[in-house]
């Protein structure tokens, strides 16, 4: 794979460094250093998780094959798992084993690694605890979260259960304190939590648009500043079912909130709903939106276990006690070889291999996964859920100088996914031939021919049409017979990996081309480092001056220089430069062909308006978007991207 030897030893930036030492290089128990180089990360996780083919094969050969394959997508940073499995693989397993040189690796060593593995070895970022309507459930939910959270997973809830406040409670006469009531407990207790010793929890709670409480839920975080009000949650409303949503708003009719163990019924407009939405959204980002009755059509097992709720950044639905792990290929860095995206293309079969080996990684986390429960490892085993994603979709964008609000980023956008979606069913179903199906296979959607994502019309585009072509053959053929895994894609926000592989996050434009990261050096002293997005100083490096620089760091963005030429500009777009509907389009033929979800954020100006926001939700209701997520420039305190100076 020449891609991936290009980039295996490319030096990875300060700015990576810093983070690696901050929070991914092993300790022992005097708080200093077991690992000082990204090489040693990669060893470590490749062999943890490679340790998982000794249930497929007993050929040394072919786990040394794995393991070095692993290794290479992760040192060259093409690929890179989520943040728990480079936590938490190989973490208190000797030493030894990891410092052993690869052709020395004997069958036995590896079934000692996989042996040797306890709690502490949680691999995946996303899960779904449910509860019960009752005390005791309320707090077990509590508790199995807490242990999740520990290990630097992200848990979403479904609230919807929990009867309203001031229903009655049999058992002491009293009345409930309803749901919101009980997210202040998850809060307080995710607040004591520093995930996976190293970051903060992060929690997703779902109400459904019906349930008597949905004013009470969607007010519950308006005077939060960012860092204060259910500040480890974020909240959203699942509209089951949009099309009915989007009637009733229409026709300007009511609907019943009501809930199936609670005598409290209010009938209120569904428009007043969606005003209520769009403010509170407006002013502080929360609430979200789900569709998740748009999940279930498109998730092969929702006639069984349906999903309930998603992971904290919303990219992951999942049934209860649903769980997965997730990975990223950086298509940034894959773009400087391979012509992705395109279907005739010779490139796409190198395409077409890294896909596998990181289908076949994440599949063989399942296997190295230690859960936190057991009903958390019965259905991850039984379904099998694994999300291949990619980051660094912008960077990409800049490199091919399409801009990302234009139909042929569009185009690009949606190709990359189809060819991503594709390849990596067809690595599923090539790891089923070997290993056997999902356990849960016979009883899902797969044998009767389902397509898991809703596709573009062929007509958009000669290329969309053939890639279209391949996916329905694929699922109208083999795939009825064999699929290892019940889902293989998600994009998720690669917060912390996209830094680590210098590259864009997720399918988000970046939020600026440049800004000032304060450090702490070896003294112990906040030293400035300016970031200038390397691709438009490869691009474009002559055109900046000492002067323009010290502009594009004020500003963030290069729209406003007037001595650089229009052409450059529309490419070198940042989230701000972009309007709402551009990124909602990028979301939506994103989403057409993910048969998980996608993180993503529609970036609105300062300026927009509380009816601005409202007409992306009911775009949003007619697109294949699976939920919707808006932020408006400035109305949190506590913004995590600025630049240096007010624009
Ligand atoms: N996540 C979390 N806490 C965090 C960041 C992420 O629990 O502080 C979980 C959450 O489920 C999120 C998922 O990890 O949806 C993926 O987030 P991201 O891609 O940003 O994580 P990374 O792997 O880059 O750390």
């Amino acid at each position: 794979m020449r891609v991936i030897d290009d980039w295996l030893n490319k030096e990875i930036s300060q700015n990576a460094m810093a983070i690696l030492q901050d929070r991914y290089f092993l300790k022992d128990a005097d708080g200093n250093y077991i690992e000082n180089t990204w090489d040693e990360v990669a060893k470590r996780v490749a062999r943890h998780v490679a340790s998982a083919e000794i249930n497929f094969s007993q050929d040394v050969k072919e786990i040394q094959k794995a393991e070095t394959i692993f290794y290479k997508l992760i040192r060259s940073r093409i690929f890179i798992p989520n943040s728990p499995t480079l936590f938490n693989a190989g973490k208190t397993i000797d030493k030894q084993f990891f410092n052993k040189a690869i052709e020395d690796m004997t069958i036995d060593d590896y079934k000692q690694i996989f042996n040797l593995r306890t709690k502490h070895n949680m691999l995946s970022a996303c899960f779904v605890v449910p509860m019960e309507d009752s005390l005791a459930s309320i707090f077990d939910a509590v508790k199995n979260a807490a242990l999740i959270m520990k290990y630097g997973g992200g848990v979403g809830y479904d609230f919807s259960v929990l009867r309203p406040k001031g229903s009655s409670i049999a058992g002491t006469g009293g009345k409930s304190s309803g749901p919101v009531s009980f997210m202040h407990v998850f809060n307080v207790a995710a607040s004591t939590i520093e995930q996976g010793g190293s970051r903060r929890a992060a929690q997703m709670a779902v109400l459904r648009y019906d349930h008597p409480d949905v004013f009470e839920f969607i007010n519950s975080k308006k005077d939060n500043k960012g860092n204060n009000v259910l500040n480890y949650f974020n909240i959203s409303i699942n509209i089951d079912n949009p099309s009915t949503f989007k009637r009733l708003i229409e026709n300007d009719e009511e609907l019943l909130l009501k809930h199936p163990d609670s005598k409290i019924q209010k009938k209120v407009k569904a428009r007043e709903l969606i005003d209520k939405m769009a403010e509170n959204a407006w002013k502080t980002g929360d609430p979200g939106v789900l569709f998740l009755g748009r999940h279930n059509e498109y998730y092969a097992m929702s006639e069984y276990t349906p999903v309930t709720a998603t992971n904290p950044c919303g990219e992951e639905p999942l049934p209860p006690f649903g769980s997965c792990n997730l990975g990223s290929l950086d298509i940034s860095k894959l773009v400087e070889k391979i012509d992705l995206g395109n279907p005739t293309s010779s490139t796409g079969e190198e395409f077409k291999e890294i896909v596998y080996w990181a289908v076949r990684f994440l599949d063989d986390v399942v296997e190295a996964n230690v859960f936190p429960l057991k009903e958390i490892e019965e259905i991850t085993r039984r379904q099998r859920f694994v999300g291949l994603g990619i980051m660094g979709l912008a960077d990409a964008l800049y490199k091919k100088e399409i801009p990302y609000n234009s139909e042929d980023g569009r185009k690009f956008m949606a190709k990359v996914t189809a060819q991503l979606a594709y390849y990596s069913h067809l690595a599923s179903t090539g790891l089923a031939k070997e290993r056997g199906n999902f356990p849960d296979f016979e009883k899902s959607k797969y044998p009767n021919g389902f397509i898991p994502f809703a596709m573009l019309d062929d007509q958009i585009d000669k290329d969309i049409k053939i890639w279209n072509d391949k996916i329905r053959e694929h699922f109208y053929g083999e795939a009825k017979q064999y699929k290892r895994n019940v889902q293989t894609n998600t994009v998720a926000p690669t917060g912390s990996i996209s830094n680590l592989a210098d590259t864009s996050s997720g399918i988000e434009p970046n939020f600026l081309l440049s800004y000032i990261r304060y450090m702490t050096n070896k003294e112990g002293e906040r030293v400035p480092l300016t970031y200038i997005n390397p691709v438009l100083i490869e691009k474009v490096g002559a055109l900046i001056t000492d002067e323009i620089k010290e502009e594009i760091v004020k500003k963030g963005s290069i729209q406003h220089i007037k001595s650089i030429p229009d052409d450059i500009k529309k490419i070198f777009v940042t989230a701000v430069d972009i309007s709402p509907e551009d990124h909602l389009l990028a979301q939506h033929v994103i989403q057409s062909y993910l048969d998980a979800s996608c993180s993503k954020t529609i970036n609105m100006p300062n300026t927009a308006t509380i009816d601005d926001v409202k007409s992306m939700y009911l775009k949003a209701l007619d697109l294949n978007v699976k939920g919707l997520t808006i932020y408006r420039d400035g109305s949190l305190e506590t913004q995590v991207l600025t630049t240096t100076s007010e624009n």
